[in-house]
């Protein structure tokens, strides 16, 4: 199970579905899902996921090199672990998704869509973090949702957290920028995203991280990940994060600019980066009557996409906290 990147790219189940090293028992429980469970027993839980977006290959690798750290005993594994390939089809071909966005669909919201590869998979994952977390009682939960982004941005490595009840944790959020985020996006409404779920439902300290732009497989500079693969493994293994640069800037978002009709124009380029600023007034996108201003000095576009299906969210519109 050293292999499991490359196992799951050729589509196929392994013959031994199980098995145990020096330090801790591995279960394969379904296409690109592996539970690892230290023999010592361990007092937290961690979700470590990439390739939700299967063009997204950047973190896929850098979970992939983790991994075979871990089965060849070079890291010292100090939580449960379950690791998940998102979405293994999208990610054999290249792209995206192949039917609608899988990062759309969770909390339930998969029965809304017509039935594909990805309503499917959002329906499996949600059952996999269920018995991940019937199966054990350790307090602490995470779940790190390593992404790319499509843009560009002003800040390359940034994470985006789900709206939740109570306030982040600071060792968490210090975290977060010890893994070279450079900005931290606080969502305050539900969102059908992988991370929204598992906060939502386990009450997990979620991110969503954004590690820089979408390259294909073997055509990523992962050195411009160094400082996230170096805090990763750290957090694995119980040591001490790299220190972080500079604490990272925190935005939030304001307002979401959906694409309600086929009428839609958004008056952004493609060219627009992510946190690119917009004063009071400006016009950021029509669609027949409504029209979307920034209201606040300062506002910040995240996700721009014009592109998306009817209904979907064409961008996130952000001002900093201070
Ligand atoms: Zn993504």
């Amino acid at each position: 199970m050293r292999d499991f990147l490359a196992q799951t790219l050729r589509g196929e189940a392994p013959k031994q579905k199980q098995g145990e090293t020096a330090h801790f028992r591995w279960q394969w429980w379904d296409e690109g899902v592996l539970l690892l469970t230290p023999i010592q027993p361990v007092e937290k839980s961690l979700i470590l996921s990439a390739g939700v977006h299967g063009n997204e290959t950047a973190p896929v690798e850098i979970v992939d090199s983790l991994l075979k750290k871990l089965f060849d005993g070079a890291l010292t594994l100090q939580w449960r672990l379950l690791v998940i390939l998102g979405n293994p089809a999208s990610l054999r071909s290249g792209k995206r998704y192949l039917h609608s966005d899988m990062n759309r669909m969770f909390g339930g919201r998969w029965q809304q869509f017509p039935d594909s590869i990805e309503t499917q998979r959002a329906n499996v994952l949600e059952h996999q973090l269920e018995t991940f977390f019937a199966s054990g009682e350790e307090k602490v939960r995470w779940h790190l949702d390593m992404h790319t982004a499509i843009r560009g941005s002003y800040h390359p490595r940034f994470g985006v957290l789900p709206a939740r009840p109570l306030p982040y944790d600071d060792a968490y959020l210090a975290w977060l920028g010890c893994a070279g985020l450079q900005a931290l996006v606080f969502h305050r409404a539900p969102g059908g995203t992988f991370t929204h779920f598992s906060s939502e439902h386990f009450g997990t300290l979620s991110c969503t991280l954004e590690l820089g732009k979408a390259q294909p497989f073997g055509e990523n500079d992962l050195t411009q990940f160094a400082e996230t693969q170096e805090a990763l493994a750290a957090l694995l293994s119980g040591g001490e994060a790299p220190v972080a640069q500079a604490p990272p800037l925190r935005y939030k978002v304001v307002q979401q600019i959906t694409r309600h009709s086929e009428n839609f124009v958004l008056h952004m380029t493609a060219q627009t980066l992510n946190f690119t600023a917009f004063p009071r007034g400006t016009l950021l996108a029509e669609d027949g009557e409504t029209r979307y201003e920034a209201t606040h000095d300062k506002e910040y576009v995240l996700f721009p996409n014009p592109a998306v299906a009817t209904g979907m969210r064409a961008g996130l519109m952000l001002i900093e906290m201070k």
